[in-house]
């Protein structure tokens, strides 16, 4: 680090992304991809056509995307914002909303404190009640930039539309900010409640559930205002943020939409699945809505389990943070992976 870096950004603690090995071969259950390809559709409209024509500016107000996207929602296209991934959205969210502080729970998406941090805002972290649950009163009444994953990250766990319309309703001179990264996985979307108040900004993704995690395309609706926002920021920093493939990717991702939700359905079985294997082998999971377990062994503690899998070709997150480093996520994969992962643990128990 170079002594010209501004003081605030000398200390920052980085967003450490899941691995992602170039080297081996690894059954890779650490950073919730979707285990399906994207649909044929979406690989037909990547053509060579279209690959020539990089040398081209994509279109920097995502037209045809948008109005997919508008459709699939049954909002109107100015409802609805695009960009290069939705961590690209929730850096916008907390560099527009962040002003008067902002408040997120202690254990969920590591990206919030990072945000927070950047832009120097003080945040009121709450502590998940015993359960892990959302303590949905200490959500209320916060003045400032409230941001919720429904379902939760890294737990899994969901909150009924009523708890977050609580909070809209008891937070109505700021931004509540729902992260739905997850939520095809069985959660439950807040998309129509976008529609009766506009302080809610929910944020998508096509990372999971639509097979495009590498080609970063997110989504958020909200009041049209609050996308104007969005859109100043965007056409301040980046206009071309999101690339001539990736518009089209996401364009076939929802023309195939009957794919996805096949595939998510499949997900939820083989999370069935897992969950069960797993409570047979004495762990502990949380009820997971999401495309991953949390889940805890007496066994092994949880850094233990992450290595040994590891040598054993599985790759799964483990967190350091005291209160859950007892515990690692494991994403859901396909029924092939989610074996080969179970007798992993029962090989690794046996040795131990
Ligand atoms: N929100 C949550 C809760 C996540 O776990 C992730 C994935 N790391 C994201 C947002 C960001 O996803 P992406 O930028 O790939 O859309």
């Amino acid at each position: 680090m170079s002594s010209f870096l501004n003081d605030r950004l000398q200390k920052i603690n980085s967003y450490t992304p899941g691995e992602q090995p170039q080297d081996k071969k690894y059954i890779k259950l650490n950073t919730n991809e979707s285990p399906f390809p994207p649909s044929n559709g979406v690989i037909k409209a990547i053509n060579e056509a279209e690959i020539k024509d990089l040398r081209l500016y994509c279109d920097p107000y995502c037209k045809k995307l948008k109005k997919a996207v508008a459709d699939l929602y049954n909002v109107d296209t100015d409802n609805v914002f695009l960009s290069n991934g939705s961590d690209d959205i929730l850096n916008f969210a907390f560099m527009a909303y962040g002003g008067n502080g902002s408040a997120f729970a202690d254990i969920t998406y590591g990206f919030y404190s990072v945000f927070a941090e950047l832009y120097g805002i003080d945040t009121e972290i709450i502590p998940l009640k015993d359960d892990f649950s959302l303590d949905t009163e200490r959500f209320c009444n916060q003045n400032k930039l409230v941001v919720i994953a429904n379902p939760n990250a890294p737990t899994g766990m969901d909150i009924p539309l009523s708890d977050i319309e609580r909070i809209l309703e008891s937070n109505k001179n700021n931004i509540v900010l729902i992260d739905e990264a997850y939520v095809d996985f069985g959660g439950t979307s807040c998309v129509e409640l976008t529609k009766k108040y506009n302080n809610l900004l929910c944020v998508g993704t096509f990372s999971k559930s639509r097979s495009l995690a590498g080609a970063r395309l997110g989504f958020a609706i909200a009041d049209k205002e609050l996308i104007k926002d969005l859109e100043t920021i965007k056409y301040s920093t980046n206009p071309y943020n999101i690339n001539r493939l990736t518009q089209i990717a996401g364009e076939y991702a929802i023309i195939d939409n009957d794919y996805y939700m096949d595939n998510c359905k499949k997900i939820i079985k083989n999370r069935e699945y897992t969950v069960a294997e797993l409570e047979k082998l004495g762990f502990s999971v949380l009820p997971s809505k999401a495309n991953f377990v949390f889940a805890k062994s007496d066994k092994l503690s949880g850094k233990e389990l992450y290595l040994k899998l590891k040598e054993n070709g599985v790759l799964i997150r483990h967190f350091a943070k005291d209160r859950i480093k007892d515990y690692i996520r494991i994403t859901i994969g396909s029924m092939d992976e989610m074996k080969v992962f179970i007798s992993a643990i029962k090989s690794i128990f046996k040795e131990n």
